[in-house]
């Protein structure tokens, strides 16, 4: 708890958002273009700009957008920027079992959908998201403010305007809203602040992330190799037109990962073409490697009177299936939702009858999504032979099956349960 022996006046607003990041940058769009007075506080200095989302070479952190995502941000009018600065389509995806002869192919046609999705720089998405939201008359951002303290509201409320939370900037500016939204990342700060649990699965990996040139082009192809229980994907990435780039991303153990970083980028492009078995011809550039470790985290209880979280300040998950900012993003837009349905009724929309609504509808989803990425893991992570011989058959027996194909697409392309109106 901070305290409020600052002079400046209180800064009122109907919500306040901390984290601008993909996700909360994305509700604060949603809410202020709905007309809502927005705060946006964000750590870092200086908002990202469209003309330094992008240079020569791909960024090293890319996510794998599905087509649900691509909705939300069409509606935001984000889209069309993304598009004008970089993104790359994949129709067709490749899994495969590198200790067997396991193989699972996906193809857009099949699903009967135009893409299965886009690899975005995050950077890409991040400037055009600032776009909307840094000049918007409805918004009022802080960059460089981290949250210093969270102090509750005593007492019932006497109008809808004074009701909430206050929350201490680093600056000593205080803001005072009835919904504060914290969407400040897998290791948020605001969540703990409120005193909301949260639970701890280490993956017992790393992720490793660069960006290499391969001798073929991709074919607007996602390949993903499981060696060994280690996901090794290979994204496509169109550069200018040459369709010859992938961004890497490595799940693999983290003594593993430290090595794959110590080497030269000649040796690390040598190991990852021969981990595919040059599936892509010979790894002819490679840049540099970065390492993050992966905990797969998952809040017990998204809300509490006047605060909820979104994105990965609720759940972080295993990258190995691509789903982490596309929950995140479900999360924005069902929060919206529910909170300008209660708004624009008159409703106290930082209560919990309606936060209440947003967790009901969001919580299940995601521990689905965890669970899942938990079960690959064992599955492909182990050497029982019966398990080795019944993962490979599952997937060679799955691949003949176009119904079942369907149905495990449209969950990957985001198309579960009821959709929020901005994603339809
Ligand atoms: C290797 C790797 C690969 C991935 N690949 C994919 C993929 O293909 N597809 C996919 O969907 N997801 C992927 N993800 C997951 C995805 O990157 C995350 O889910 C997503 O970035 C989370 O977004 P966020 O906005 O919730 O949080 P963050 O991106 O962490 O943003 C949080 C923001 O809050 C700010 N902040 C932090 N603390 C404070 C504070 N105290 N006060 C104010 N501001 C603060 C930070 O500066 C930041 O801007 C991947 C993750 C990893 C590690």
């Amino acid at each position: 708890m901070g305290s409020s022996t600052t002079k400046r006046p209180v800064e009122r607003f109907e919500a306040i958002i901390v984290g601008g990041g993909m996700v909360g940058t994305t509700l604060c769009a949603l809410l202020a273009q709905a007309g809502m007075q927005v705060a946006l506080v964000e750590a870092q200095s200086a908002p990202l700009r469209l003309d330094g989302a992008v240079s020569q070479l791909p960024a090293p952190r890319v996510s794998a957008l599905t087509p649900v995502s691509q909705r939300l941000l069409t509606q935001l009018g984000v889209w069309t920027d993304m598009q004008q600065l970089r993104v790359t389509p994949y129709r067709g995806m490749q899994v495969w079992d590198a200790e067997g002869s396991g193989e699972i192919a996906f193809s857009a046609d099949e699903a009967g959908v135009a893409v299965l999705g886009h690899i975005v720089e995050n950077s890409v998405t991040q400037a055009a998201l600032n776009r909307q939201v840094i000049d918007h008359p409805q918004v009022t951002a802080f960059f460089g403010q981290p949250i210093k303290a969270l102090q509750r509201a005593t007492g019932r409320a006497t109008s809808r305007a004074d009701s909430g939370d206050w929350l201490i900037l680093e600056d000593g500016r205080q803001l005072q809203a009835p919904l504060i939204v914290a969407a400040d990342g897998a290791h948020s700060a605001l969540r703990e602040m409120a005193g909301m649990e949260v639970s701890h699965d280490d993956m017992q990996q790393d992720a490793v992330v660069t960006t290499v040139r391969c001798d073929k082009p991709h074919g607007g192809i996602a390949r993903q190799a499981f060696i060994d229980g280690r996901p090794l994907a290979f994204l496509p990435l169109t550069v200018d037109g040459d369709k010859r780039y992938c961004s890497i991303v490595w799940s693999t153990t983290p003594a593993h990962a430290a090595q794959l970083c110590e080497l030269s980028r000649d040796a690390l492009g040598d190991v990852l073409g021969e981990a595919i078995n040059d599936r892509l011809g010979k790894v002819v550039a490679c840049d540099k490697a970065y390492r993050f470790s992966l905990v797969q985290r998952h809040a017990r209880h998204y809300v509490q009177p006047h605060v909820a979280l979104v994105g990965d300040a609720a759940h972080s998950i295993h990258p190995l299936a691509g789903q982490g900012v596309n929950l995140g993003l479900m999360d924005a837009a069902v929060l919206a939702e529910e909170v300008l349905l209660a708004w624009r009724r008159g409703a106290p929309w930082g209560e919990m009858n309606t936060l209440k609504r947003y967790e009901r509808r969001r919580r299940l989803d995601n521990s689905a999504m965890l669970g899942l990425m938990k079960g690959f893991k064992v599955l492909f992570g182990s050497h029982d032979p019966a398990l080795t011989l019944a993962r490979n058959l599952g997937m060679s027996g799955m691949n003949q099956m176009v119904p079942l194909k369907r149905i495990l697409m449209r969950q990957a392309t985001g198309e579960r349960g009821r959709l929020p109106l901005s994603c339809r």
